[in-house]
């Protein structure tokens, strides 16, 4: 795939770029080390000023990083502009808690261990290789950087192909807000060098967020290294409704949770399990909401649903919809290709989707949902937990004990009750099964690419 800006409203290639060469791959990953001895001794307190500078320059660039998103990626431009005051946001978290939640213990009995003193401290590592997607094109990357670099690591950022100047204007941030030269620089390169730069010795992690053969792929490499990795990958989060819930409410939410940024979330609810008393009602709604939405040009400010960011995604979508109705499936609303440039699918909402289908398995990574009827919460539960991911999970209930229940048992890394999933700085972020593996976001986060040093002390 070529490093190139494409507009996903147009099909139009904006600009394409030069991948970087080996030599210059090479100087980054050297400029990388080199100020990785530089970082890792300065303090907190020198870190955090930078890194609220950094989020000074997100805000002041707000309108024109806004733009990059939306003509790389088409999401929206009122969501490209809250994501970009989102990782502002994020950034000046972590100036205000790294130094808390990286703070030495001790033990308050040294004695047991023979020792005067004794306890932890965590120490940063390196140069940390990151590997994202586009569908956040800022927010992905800096929910990284931020605590990476708050912590005394530098990082090197292997971005989407389809997302340059995104990556471009990231190579230069933290220069800017004043972190040493060379604490985060971005590749220009395609997937197929990633493997290379992962060997590098100087290289001692890496962190992708991306699809299941990506996270694989990049896991298998980092293990023959030995080298520890965090694994963001899909999910097929499930949005339960039972029969105590506001239906009106949930059926507002869900239709956001759906279609936020075209679709393409991995927190994204794709699977609506609702319980039979409450089925009718809630899926009236929900596709009367759907069938409501403005789709459109996404630089337009009343747009809610622009084109899906590739040809390629939506040509999947396209036929994980095609597949479903050929084997019985019936579309309630969407379900087809709009007649327009660009690569749009309509906001579709799909009833009676049952294993042999693939959208019963895989990921719709589009503006997709599938309802599904469940006579009660062990069936509900069943259904959720029925797939290869565990991401997030939304549960609508006004019963404790029935929230309780699902807190238990879904088999999710989240579970949100009477709302939907989001990331948000001060709660860790990340899945079980094949979503993946470790945390982003909050203490955990910070800690994943940290030394944690034992200190004994006779
Ligand atoms: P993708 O194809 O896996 O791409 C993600 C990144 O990995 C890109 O930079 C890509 O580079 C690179 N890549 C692809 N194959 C690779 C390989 N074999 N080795 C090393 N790097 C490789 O994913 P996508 O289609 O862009 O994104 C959608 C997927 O990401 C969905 O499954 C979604 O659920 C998941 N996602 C997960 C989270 C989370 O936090 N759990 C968040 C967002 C998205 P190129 O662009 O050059 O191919």
């Amino acid at each position: 795939m070529a490093i190139a800006t494409i507009n996903p409203f147009t099909g139009r290639t904006e600009q394409e770029f030069e991948p970087h060469t080996d030599a210059e791959v090479e100087e980054r990953i050297a400029a990388t080390h080199a100020a990785f001895a530089e970082l890792r001794r300065t303090s907190f307190a020198q870190r955090a000023e930078w890194m609220r500078a950094a989020a000074q320059l997100l805000e002041d660039d707000v309108e024109k990083l806004a733009r990059i998103i939306t003509i790389e990626m088409g999401r929206p431009i009122k969501g490209a502009r809250a994501e970009v005051l989102k990782c502002a946001k994020g950034l000046r978290f972590y100036a205000d808690h790294a130094e808390e939640f990286l703070a030495p213990e001790q033990l308050d009995d040294p004695s047991a261990v023979g020792a005067s003193q004794a306890g932890t401290r965590y120490a940063p590592i390196g140069v940390v290789l990151a590997v994202m997607p586009w569908n956040y094109p800022l927010w992905q990357v800096l929910r990284f950087a931020g605590p990476a670099l708050m912590a005394g690591n530098t990082g090197l950022l292997k971005h989407s192909s389809n997302v340059p100047q995104a990556a471009l204007y990231l190579d230069t941030l933290f220069e800017r807000a004043g972190f040493p030269a060379g604490s985060f620089h971005a590749l220009l390169i395609p997937a197929s060098r990633v493997e290379k730069v992962l060997r590098d010795p100087r290289v001692k992690a890496a962190t992708l967020t991306g699809s299941e053969p990506a996270g694989r792929s990049l896991a298998a490499i980092a293990g023959s290294e030995v080298k520890h990795v965090v694994l963001e990958l899909g999910g097929s989060d499930p949005f339960i409704v039972m029969s105590s819930a506001d239906v009106d409410r949930a059926a507002s939410v869900a239709v956001t949770a759906r279609n936020q940024n075209n679709g393409q979330s991995c927190i994204a609810a794709k699977r609506f399990i609702v319980h039979t008393d409450v089925y009718d009602a809630f899926t009236r709604l929900f596709c009367e909401k759907v069938a409501a939405l403005t789709v459109g040009d996404p630089l337009d400010e009343a747009t809610d649903v622009g084109p899906l960011a590739t040809e390629s995604g939506r040509d999947e979508l396209e036929s994980q919809v095609a597949d479903a109705v050929a084997k019985g499936a019936i579309v309630r609303t969407g379900g087809f290709v709009p007649d327009r440039d660009g690569w749009f699918y309509e906001p579709t909402v799909i009833e009676g989707v049952a294993p042999g289908m693939r959208l019963h398995l895989e990921e719709a990574f589009g503006h997709v949902a599938t309802v599904y009827r469940v006579a009660d919460r062990e069936e509900a539960a069943a259904v959720a937990n029925g797939t290869t991911f565990g991401l997030s999970s939304a549960v609508w209930t006004t019963d404790p004990d029935e929230e309780d229940w699902f807190v238990e048992n879904l088999d999710a890394g989240a579970v949100f009750v009477n709302g939907m999933t989001a990331s948000y700085p001060e709660l860790p972020f990340g899945g079980v099964k094949d979503s993946g593996v470790g945390r982003e976001l909050a203490a955990a986060g910070i800690r994943e690419f940290c030394n944690l040093k034992t200190v004994w002390k006779g």
